[in-house]
């Protein structure tokens, strides 16, 4: 890769993206061959959001390539409490440690902290923004399960607020997949996206109903509705629980779909389908470590 951060996967060309995926397949098939080649490097874990995959899969990565991680902790325990700013933060971190990873809510905050270190700054989620690694463990799945010729995707749920929608989106364009949006109307994709991707040549299938879809696609990406980022919590109530896979929905969906979801699922999926072969969600989830391994090997 070409960057010294990683912002947005609109930065992602398909090279980069085939790069990482090929390197994180040679460590998934032979994880000891790398075990200790980072000795000499720390990675600064910033996390004024919650997380639990990001954060644990980037310092179970750091440590299975030899290195460790300092992590800041919750914000209530550091000097974010005392009111210091985002900048003066990543400034003094820099000192300690060899890249960054940040997860923040504000939307451009991963840029922001770029532009005042030297050291490489990967955007683990910024609010609504973007969350391009958990998009590299997502093409990671695809190009397992489904491959990534002739791809025709399902991304439904909270296409406004999900971070992850929005950079998988972006990127998927690389690969001129056909791409079908399903969601309530008040939860649409955000109309920069729905630019950017017919710029890219991309036609946004938009549906409110999964039923008008579901027996073309090869993967069908759920995600959760982002309770945390609505305004007014009546807002909220009006759209949660809408959608729900169970296995009536998938009674129109072909055998071999891949059906996936970021985590974690509050209720989009019935647990019925966690032991079906259409469930990928937990193997994605344990992508994360050979996609954010070759990453970090890549970018340091
Ligand atoms: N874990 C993902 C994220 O941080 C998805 C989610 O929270 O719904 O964006």
């Amino acid at each position: 890769m070409h960057h010294d951060h990683l912002i947005s996967a609109k930065q992602l060309s398909r090279d980069d993206i085939e790069a990482v995926l090929d390197r994180a397949a040679e460590i998934a098939a032979d994880p000891d061959a790398v075990a200790g080649s980072r000795s000499d490097t720390l990675l600064g874990l910033l996390f004024f959001e919650p997380s639990t995959r990001t954060r644990m899969s980037f310092d179970a990565a750091m440590q299975r390539l030899g290195g460790g991680t300092i992590d800041m902790g919750s914000v209530d325990a550091s000097s974010v409490k005392k009111g210091e700013s985002l900048a003066d933060t990543v400034r003094v971190i820099e000192g300690y440690a060899d890249a960054l990873v940040l997860r923040h809510p504000s939307e451009g905050s991963a840029k922001l902290a770029s532009e005042f270190v030297d050291i490489p700054v990967i955007n683990a989620g910024d609010g609504a923004g973007q969350h391009p690694t958990q998009t590299l463990l997502d093409l990671y799945t695809i190009r397992e399960n489904a491959g990534f010729d002739d791809l025709t995707i399902g991304i439904m749920g909270d296409l406004k607020y999900g971070r992850t929608v929005h950079s998988l989106a972006h990127a998927l364009t690389n690969f001129e997949a056909t791409q079908h949006f399903i969601s309530p109307e008040s939860l649409r994709l955000p109309s920069e996206v729905r630019y950017d991707l017919r710029s890219a040549g991309t036609t946004v299938h938009e549906h409110t109903e999964i039923d008008n879809a579901i027996e073309t696609l090869d993967v069908l990406y759920v995600t959760r509705i982002q309770r945390e980022r609505f305004p007014d919590e009546s807002e909220y109530q009006k759209v949660a629980g809408e959608y729900r896979i169970d296995s009536t929905v998938l009674e129109s969906a072909g055998s071999d779909l891949t059906l996936m979801h970021p985590l974690p699922r509050v209720d989009e999926i019935s647990p019925e389908i966690d032991e079906t072969t259409y469930a990928k969600y937990f193997e994605q989830a344990h992508n994360g470590i050979p996609v954010r391994m070759a990453l970090l090997d890549q970018i340091l």
